[in-house]
């Protein structure tokens, strides 16, 4: 797994918040364009609306084959290129690659056994 350093969007208000919940990104960023939209992976294109970051918006669920209790995340990584764009958007999912959790900083919303985990990773 290779380890990306993405941008570091200081101006985000996203960013400037330490204790960033879900409701903030749900009113902060805007669906531009949806590349990937399935039943167990969905990928879009945000713009957050206060600043204008771009932010790769990226859900999945991993299936527990065990007890059926699916585990599932979403990663929004910050983007400020083309290149940065089109190597998040290339990238696949776990359990295919474990590319997408190389990229940071990034932040992370993890759903397991009924509760939720969310924070920026790697942000310093
Ligand atoms: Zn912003």
């Amino acid at each position: 797994m290779a380890e990306l350093s993405m941008a570091r969007p200081t101006q985000c208000h996203l960013w400037q918040n330490e204790n960033v919940r879900p409701e903030d990104l749900r009113d902060a960023l805007q669906v531009i364009e949806t590349w990937t939209d399935e039943s167990h992976l969905s990928k879009h294109l945000c713009r957050c609306k206060g600043c204008g970051q771009l932010y790769v918006d990226v859900w999945y669920e991993l299936i527990d084959w065990d007890d059926g209790d699916d585990q599932t995340q979403t990663l929004y990584i910050p983007v400020a290129s083309e290149a940065q764009i089109a190597l998040v958007k290339d990238a696949l999912p776990p359990p295919l690659s474990l590319d997408l959790l190389g990229f940071h900083p990034r932040i992370t919303e993890l759903w397991r056994d009924g509760a939720r985990k969310f924070a920026w990773i790697g942000k310093t």
